[in-house]
């Protein structure tokens, strides 16, 4: 299997090649040349497999350039022993009809985790591969969530380091202490005295740092990114859903070959484009239902055609889908556009230029049979975590809330229902406190505080993750200016 640019440039390279760079030349995003396909045994052969052993079987043709083994030792060392399920994502039963497809049983409590505890496996037996020796540092500007995956993911990967950067303040009192009691001799965290923003700018001037690439390159390292455009962290997304299939088959849900509805709390567009790289590989999924929260400009791309992002920021209680540019989408548009990368580039140029581009009609049309968008504003998603608490006993985070509200609205105007998925991507536990106030408890006191009042009143226990928070010794305390990042860097690896 080979991996070529959306926008035309380059050379087509190996799943390795890809991964390594990250980014085509051109500034487009790695696609494949082709989509592999299954048949419907190879779905019914996964039933009774370990999700890591679904993984292998899901990934190999995406990864042709590993072998079956190195595939399946990278998985275990990437997933063994990290999820504190042994299904890693189970398939929960919601309601009539309603799956729950839960992502968050890894080390961070959301679906990040899914990716990123194998990305970094993935990205060292990809530099082997390609022949470069140097160790790779990964630089990471966060908001709070992916900057935690991250730091789970790489520590003490030989060959890799990682270095964050949040901004003080700018990050729950739950995220900062999940940063900074990170474990690992290879991991560094530090505060930034300035907004995302300011941390997410810094990253990328230490980036396009030539001396500092020749400072790091006479040590024999080499930086990278974790981003979500990398290849190394889409195709992970792949396997949940192949694995899911199977398990609504054990549980009697489908029968075979059966067709269901999918739905997706969108941020970035990475988790849904997965979902839609399964169906074409031969998952019978009949459609797929792109959720969105207050930030809509998916729903009314999907909707319309015109992707307008020119357009009021709200923050939300779902906070990892505060997103204007979805950059994953583009990979959708490149199978919409039927790889026609002239076409492409033009809409990613307006995209830049104006903030808004247009759909040509067919490629709409393709759009609108494949997927249904549509959005939930807070006051819906508060009422939906409510609704599914007294009424089926489950408690949704709101991102998922987002997506069973969406999902719902789907559903009302479909004439055949089928069982539904819908992808639950972080435990409520990770967003204690807008999931108490929802169900309507009392939210006093910190976000330890909430989450003992939420499990108390759920009957459940905190996952250990937040739990254990609280006593965990502090080891990363540096703090540094906007201005100064590189600085900071460089004192806290002993560069
Ligand atoms: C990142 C994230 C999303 C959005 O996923 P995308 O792949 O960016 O669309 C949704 N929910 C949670 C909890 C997340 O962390």
């Amino acid at each position: 299997m080979k991996y070529h640019s959306t926008r035309g440039g380059g050379a087509r390279l190996t799943a390795a090649e890809a991964i390594v760079r990250g980014l085509a030349p051109d500034g487009g995003l790695f696609v494949p040349d082709r989509i592999p396909k299954i048949d419907p045994a190879f779905i019914e052969s996964l039933r009774p497999l370990s999700y890591i052993d679904r993984a292998e079987k899901v990934l190999s043709p995406w990864l042709t350039d590993f072998s079956r083994d190195e595939l399946k030792s990278l998985l275990i060392a990437a997933y063994e022993g990290a999820f504190d399920d042994p299904a890693m994502a189970p398939v929960t039963r919601v309601s009539e009809g309603l799956y729950a497809l839960e992502l968050w049983h890894g080390p961070t409590l959301a679906f990040k985790d899914m990716a990123l505890q194998l990305m970094p496996h993935l990205m060292t037996a990809s530099r082997k591969k390609v022949g470069e020796t140097r160790d790779v540092l990964i630089l990471v500007a966060t908001s709070g969530d992916t900057g935690k995956a991250a730091l789970e993911g790489f520590q003490d990967v030989p060959g890799t380091g990682i270095a964050v950067f949040y901004p003080e303040g700018g990050v729950s009192q739950a995220q900062r202490l999940q940063m900074v009691t990170q474990a690992g001799e290879n991991t560094h965290v530090i505060a930034v005295r300035g907004n995302f923003d300011d941390a997410q700018t810094g990253v990328k001037r230490i980036f396009s740092d030539r001396a500092f690439a020749e400072k790091l390159d006479a040590k024999n390292i080499v930086l990278s990114s974790a981003n979500s455009i990398n290849l190394g962290r889409l195709l992970p997304q792949i396997a949940y859903y192949f694995s899911a299939y199977a398990d609504l088959r054990n549980q009697g849900a489908l029968a075979e070959g059966g067709q269901l509805d999918v739905c997706v709390p969108t941020g970035n567009f990475g988790n849904i484009l997965a979902a839609e790289y399964a169906r074409r590989m031969g998952l019978p999924i009949r459609r797929l239902v792109c959720a969105s929260n207050s930030n809509n400009v998916l729903a009314d791309f999907i909707g319309t055609g015109v992707y307008d992002a020119n357009r009021a920021f709200h923050l939300t209680s779902s906070p990892s889908m505060d997103i204007l540019i979805s950059s994953n989408l583009e990979r959708m548009l490149h199978l919409l556009l039927g790889g026609d990368s002239e076409q492409l580039s033009g809409l990613m140029d307006g995209l830049k230029k104006d903030g808004k581009y247009v759909l040509p009609g067919a490629a709409h049309e393709q759009l609108s049979a494949a997927m249904s968008g549509g959005w939930a504003d807070e006051g819906a998603v508060k009422a939906q975590i409510r609704e599914t608490f007294e009424r089926d006993g489950y408690l949704l985070d709101p991102h998922t809330a987002v997506a069973v509200r969406v999902l719902e609205d789907y559903r009302v105007g479909c004439e055949e229902k089928l069982p539904a998925l819908v992808v639950s991507t972080a435990s409520p536990y990770k967003f204690g406190r807008a999931v108490l106030e929802a169900v309507g408890g009392d939210a006093e006191g910190d976000d330890f505080a909430c989450c003992a009042a939420l499990a108390a009143l759920a009957g459940q226990k905190v996952p250990r993750a937040i739990a254990d928070l609280p006593g965990k010794a502090v080891r990363h305390r540096a703090v540094c200016e906007v201005s100064e990042m590189e600085g900071a860097l460089v004192r806290e690896m002993g560069l």
